[in-house]
């Protein structure tokens, strides 16, 4: 069957966290990382995230990047668009949610979008177009002091209207409340009032629900990873995706595991020390000579079924103290350097299933490794997926942001992949 749904995410995680939700829901998804080159075969799949890392760049290469992806999506023949961004709105007056927006509707010569990113689940929630971060507004929260998007306008239809040329109207929770039907008739009243765009209230998956219906007909949705609860309902409705049996199969993979973790957070520093009472441990000195080889040599006779771990994972204390030596870039740098050159010699030396635990981390290794893109399995704990790479010979990796997952997640992870592969 072709392609369903195509969507264009702003950045690397968020994309995760967009194909973790359509596979939730039972379509067969696969990120990809950047635009691939032309010729690239489609891959068989129900949905494709091209993950960009357009947020924070400035609003023109944004557009650019994002209409390159989307034009990938259209050649691949995807029935429906997404454009993805964080569900706190990351943005700036300059944009990049709404000049992004407006150039893909432009393309897809579409006259009328959605803005929706609101994921109850994870407490963002819309109410009178006001967007709420746990409970309390968006400007009150963390978000304020963001170092590169600091949200001090908790509305989102004046945070959106300053960086668009089109007109932004509220579909009020009052109609979306009322279901699908109510929704499409308020999306028409807007349109005659002239609004090229609509920021939707969502207090509740339901909702969220009642609004991908009522999109089904719209080219482009846009959102975060919560408005793809309500869409793989509308191509299930139309006969186009199968009950979603399966969806999070992946192909088996067989091969010695290991576990790499460059991040210092909290939960990754309980799962570091939960694993090293089970399994041999090699640990990382930042400020040592010939590391990735010292390693790899230690690695060499441990490799096998079980997994071993290979960690910088530090108290803060300690991280200060390199900091402090190497400056905190320098520190990162050559940490994810050595991450990237160990991942690069497990894997030639045959491990085929890697843990990764860092958002920063998991992008080095994922770099380094070559990946170009990943199908994504059944989750492991909320938000982290086992994945494959699109490679002839798949190589399966979790990709672990550092506050994820219980204290057990490295040693289970490897359970659950033996689930979901068999
Ligand atoms: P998280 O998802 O927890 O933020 P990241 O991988 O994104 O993890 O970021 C962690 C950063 O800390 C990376 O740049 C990594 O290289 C760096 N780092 C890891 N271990 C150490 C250490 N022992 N000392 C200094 N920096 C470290």
């Amino acid at each position: 069957m072709s392609l369903l749904l195509g969507a264009v995410a702003d950045d690397f995680t968020g994309a995760t966290d967009l194909c973790n939700t359509l596979v939730r829901r039972g379509m067969r998804t696969v990120q990809l990382i950047d635009v691939p080159p032309p010729g690239t075969p489609v891959p068989q799949a129900d949905a494709v995230v091209i993950a960009l890392k357009s947020r924070t760049v400035p609003a023109p290469d944004a557009i650019r990047m994002s209409l390159k992806a989307l034009a990938w999506l259209r050649e691949a023949a995807a029935r429906q668009f997404l454009f993805k961004y964080c569900s706190t709105f990351d943005s700036t007056p300059e944009g990049n949610i709404g000049p992004v927006a407006e150039a893909m509707l432009d393309t897809l010569d579409g006259d009328f979008t959605i803005f929706c990113p609101a994921f109850p689940e994870n407490a963002r929630t819309i109410f009178k177009g006001y967007l709420f971060v746990g409970d309390v507004l968006l400007s009150e929260s963390g978000m304020r002091d963001h170092p590169l998007t600091p949200m001090r306008d908790p509305s989102l239809v004046r945070v959106l209207q300053a960086q668009s040329k089109g007109k932004v109207g509220l579909v009020q929770h009052a109609a979306v409340g009322r279901g699908p039907a109510a929704i499409r008739e308020a999306f028409a009243i807007l349109r005659r009032d002239g609004c090229r765009h609509a920021i939707v209230d969502a207090v509740a998956d339901d909702d969220l629900a009642a609004i991908g219906e009522a999109c089904a007909d719209l080219p482009l949705i846009t959102g975060g990873s919560g408005i793809a609860l309500g869409l793989p309902e509308n191509f299930r409705r139309a006969g186009l995706l199968g009950a979603g049996g399966g969806a999070d199969t992946l192909p088996p993979v067989a091969g010695p595991a290991a576990v790499l973790s460059g991040s210092c957070s909290v939960a990754t520093r309980a799962q570091v020390a939960h694993m090293s009472e089970r399994a041999p441990v090699f640990t990382i000195d930042p400020l040592g000579h010939d590391v990735a080889a010292a390693a790899l040599a230690w690695a060499a006779d441990r490799l096998g079924p079980a997994p071993i771990l290979i960690s910088a994972t530090a108290p803060p204390e300690q991280v200060a103290a390199i900091q402090e030596k190497l400056g905190r870039d320098e520190a990162g740098a050559r940490v994810e350097h050595i991450m990237a050159d160990v991942a690069r010699g497990l894997a030639e030396r045959g491990v085929r299933r890697l843990v990764v635990a860092g958002g920063e981390t998991a992008g080095a290794v994922v770099q380094a490794l070559g990946v170009t893109g990943l199908r994504i399995g059944r989750q492991i704990d909320p938000g982290v997926p086992w994945t494959t790479s699109l490679d002839e010979k798949p190589i399966a990796l979790a990709l672990k942001s550092g506050n994820f997952g219980a204290p057990d997640f490295f040693m289970r992870a490897f359970t659950v992949l033996d689930e979901v592969t068999r």
